[in-house]
């Protein structure tokens, strides 16, 4: 084993051999890949190797369609078959809800370039024919799936990794991982010590072991996995090769395998496995077969698969296999440790690992994933994602693999894990809540406990009309919202302006005033939107998206500020209320001494305000359209300032609002979000953000790009829609046809109360900027007529934020 290389791979799966395979492609040849057994010895060895190209994130469905399409280069490399078998996938719906999300997945697929085709029973039948069609209303038929085999994939990986200059060494286990002052490591390993520039942690079901060597306390979990495979079924002789299948309400994924049938289940009772350690002598092992565990699913397959429940049992495989709490894969570097990477969590090694190991290798070599990775990036997890909450919400995760998640649908386990100061009060008014980085927070208010539920739909709620009352109180009178889920930094000492100046593209606002920026990597693209809320000289207050926290420290981490400069995150020390609504300037000054009149606190004003006995920072900003006030607290005031707000609030006719009604209200004045409509796959300017770039004040990240961005006119727009909805909105990800052509997709819809529309955003290609008609929108398989609305649909001039 050499004793030096630039980076070394910690475990040889199908993950880490892939990731070796593409740092070498990338250009990085002196890599090493250390596996303590055999290559695939870990989970790897004895998964079912099926492949799907869909999953709910449309940027992970795409990395997966690269995994699949990749197998073929990858043979050819290696001289190693993949035992790529393709022969298409069915998806079988049983009720009518689950056709309505096939017709949503193949909608979706339609901007990703799939050819889903959705079928009736009868269809269905006729070309998987071990069905009882009795149980199902229709399927989607999805011709790129199939599935591999294990072992030649990830031999195929090692050997094109080999070709490309790679080293691999097995049978040595790491033991240890040291850091030196240059950002380097000694990794320690039973054979001796090797120094490397980077370290990738593949570790799979030892992901969280190989964490632990630095400090890290990854949010992975394995839980035990099984499948079946039949005797050789009389059916299946001399047939075609059957369709890899999904039988939803069974929880029941089949494959053919030689001639009988491969069953797999992700069952309700899932259990997990090693909940606390992984031992390390777990090498090409099993797990006692339980098929008790999995019966209430065999007995569905057996009703739905008659065939399968007269064949013989070949083989049972009981394994484990290792998630992150929403089931992707958590992948890149890590925040607080240099040159430290991850590669785990990977759940769908046969349909990710390819795409986990490009985007890996191209953010290790380019210092960019070269994607929008979002959906899998490690940082989506702070310090809340313990080993008891992933504990939780894996197992949860594990057992609704199957299961329908609806738009509105808010997930039980883990749950109330962060509350603030006025949560009682806010349940006491009969708030439904909703779940954000593990922080509860209202989403509507029912008019009574009874009503406080929500039923869960593709179509508009119990919630729609309470919306539209919160909508319209925001509207007439004034409304108060807890805005307590918002991420903060606060940045400090002298040098805080130009750094800042550095790493956001608008102008660091004066004292006492707000300034809205993009935050832009070096391709000029969005990473972040930002409010700077300048308190003083050298004092400003970052509020930004909270699930973004440590992705943002990370990008700091890159860009760090000079000597003399902090930037301390207090997310969960300052909390927030905001009002909302024509009276909320009345309310306000009713409780303080400071003038808030608009000459003396005009639009975009932030300052230090006693509200009552609270001292608090009060910003006049408004994401709902409407004059309103943003007011932060340390977290002991927050009740005392409720109390006030809601008890001087009555004679204003103030009404609680929640995240549901901010969603449309910010919707109707065409406001993007991060993770929505900003993403770093968009431009400022296609995003509509080009007046916060300021160009004139001197260097920052991703000034280059962005101005060539802004002369080229970029090759999206960020466009409003009305739709002809009925009583389903968009809500994100359905296509945007022009003229019988799908040309962009939406980002978010929903009901607009005060303008009485349905809404959608979107991006659609810069060329179609100007057309006003033609476009449809494709709400649950049907495309509805959509307008594309020149000027933003509420107060296009912006008065009433400005009154
Ligand atoms: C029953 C079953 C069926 C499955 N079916 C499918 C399927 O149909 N399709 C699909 O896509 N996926 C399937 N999977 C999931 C699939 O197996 C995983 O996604 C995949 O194996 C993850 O690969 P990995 O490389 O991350 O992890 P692993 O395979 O666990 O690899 C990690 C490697 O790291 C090595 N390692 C760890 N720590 C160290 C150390 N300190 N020093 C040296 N080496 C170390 C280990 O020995 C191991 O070889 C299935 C899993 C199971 C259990």
């Amino acid at each position: 084993m050499k004793s030096d290389a630039r980076v070394v791979v910690i475990g040889g799966g199908v993950v880490g051999a892939s990731v070796l395979y593409h740092l070498t492609r990338a250009g990085w040849k002196d890599v090493l890949l250390i596996e303590r057994g055999e290559l695939t010895c870990g989970s790897t060895w004895h998964a079912a190797g099926g492949m799907h190209t869909l999953n709910g994130d449309p940027n992970v469905a795409r990395l997966q369609q690269y995994t699949i399409n990749l197998y073929k280069e990858l043979e050819r490399i290696s001289g190693q078959s993949c035992g790529l078998h393709m022969p298409g996938g069915i998806m079988l719906a049983g009720t009518r809800e689950r056709f309505d999300w096939l017709k949503m997945a193949k909608a979706r697929g339609r901007y990703l370039g799939m050819e889903l085709e959705l079928i009736s029973a009868e269809e269905a039948a006729r070309v998987f024919p071990i069905i009882d069609k009795k149980y199902f209303v229709g399927a989607l038929l999805d011709p790129i799936e199939g599935h591999v085999d294990p072992y030649g994939v990830t031999h195929a990986y090692a050997k094109a990794a080999q070709i490309g200059g790679a080293e691999i060494v097995r049978h040595n286990r790491v033991i240890d991982l040291k850091p030196r002052a240059d950002g380097s490591w000694d990794v320690i390993t039973e054979a001796g010590n090797v120094h490397a520039e980077h370290v990738v942690n593949a570790g799979g079901l030892w992901a969280r072991e190989v964490g632990r060597m630095v400090g890290l306390e990854l949010p992975v979990l394995a839980m035990q996995h099984q499948y079946l495979i039949t005797d050789d079924l009389p059916e299946l002789k001399d047939q075609k090769e059957l369709l890899t299948c999904i039988d939803f309400e069974g929880e029941i994924y089949t494959r053919q395998e030689r001639g009988g049938v491969l069953l797999g289940t992700y069952e309700r009772a899932g259990v997990p496995w090693s909940p606390v350690t992984t031992p390390w002598d777990f090498i090409q092992s099993l797990l006692p077969e339980d098929l008790e565990r999995i019966a209430p699913s065999l007995e569905v397959g057996f009703r739905h698969f008659p065939t399968l429940a007269e064949a013989g049992i070949r083989k049972v495989v009981n394994g484990p296999f290792t998630f992150a709490p929403d089931g992707n894969p958590l992948v890149g570097p890590i925040r607080g440790l240099r040159n430290f990477w991850v590669a785990c969590g990977v759940m769908a090694g046969f349909s990710q690992g390819g795409g986990v190991g490009l985007t890996l290798s191209q953010w290790m070599v380019e210092g960019d994933p070269g994607a929008d990775v979002w959906g899998m990036d490690v940082a989506r997890y702070g310090d809340w994602a313990t080993l008891a909450y992933t504990n939780a919400k894996v197992r949860e995760n594990y057992s609704r693999r199957f299961r329908i998640r609806f738009p509105n649908e808010e997930l039980p386990a883990a749950r109330p894990l962060r509350t603030t100061p006025v949560y009682e009060r806010l349940q006491a008014a009969h708030a439904v809540f909703g779940d954000y980085c593990g922080l509860e927070h209202p989403l509507w208010f029912a008019p009574s406990a009874e009503e406080a539920q929500e039923e869960v739909t593709f179509h508009r709620s119990n919630a729609h009309p309470h919306v539209g009352e919160e909508c319209r109180a925001v509207q007439e009178a004034v409304g108060l919202l807890e805005i307590s889920n918002y991420g903060k930094f606060e940045v400090t000492g002298a040098g805080t302006e130009e750094w800042l100046s550095y790493v956001m593209a608008n102008r660091v606002p004066k004292a006492g005033r707000i300034a809205l920026t993009p935050m832009l990597n070096g391709r000029g693209k969005l990473i972040g939107d930002f409010t700077m809320c300048r308190v003083g000289a050298e004092r400003v207050f970052l509020i930004c998206t909270w699930a973004a926290e440590v992705y943002y420290r990370r990008w700091f981490e890159r860009h760090p500020p000079p000597a003399g400069v902090t930037v301390r995150p207090c997310a969960t020390e300052y909390v927030g209320l905001s009002v909302a609504g024509p009276h909320s300037r009345a309310l306000l000054q009713g409780l303080t001494r400071t003038d808030l009149s608009s000459a003396a606190f005009p639009f975009l004003s932030f300052r230090a305000v006693d509200i009552g006995m609270v001292p608090a920072l009060v910003g006049r900003i408004s994401f709902t359209g409407e004059l309103g006030y943003e007011i932060w607290v340390t977290s002991e005031y927050q009740r005392a300032l409720y109390d006030l707000l809601v008890s001087a609030g009555r004679s204003y006719g103030l009404r609680l609002f929640g995240g549901r009604a901010l969603n449309t209200l910010r919707i109707e004045k065409s406001f993007g979000t991060w993770a929505r409509e900003y993403r770093p796959i968009y431009g400022p300017h296609e995003a509509g953000l080009g007046r916060f770039v300021d160009f004139g004040k001197g260097e920052f990240v991703g000034r280059a790009a962005a101005l060539e961005e802004k002369e080229s006119g970029g090759t999206l727009r960020l466009v409003t829609f009305s739709v002809d909805a009925e009583d389903a909105d968009a809500i994100g990800d359905e296509p945007i046809w022009h003229e019988g052509r799908v040309v962009g997709w939406v980002t978010s819809g929903a009901y607009g109360h005060r303008v009485q529309r349905s809404l959608a955003l979107g991006y659609i290609p810069a060329a179609l900027g100007s057309a006003t008609e033609g476009f449809e929108i494709e709400i649950i398989g049907e495309r509805r007529r959509a307008r594309r609305e020149s000027v933003t649909l509420l107060d296009p001039s912006g008065s009433r934020m400005r009154a």
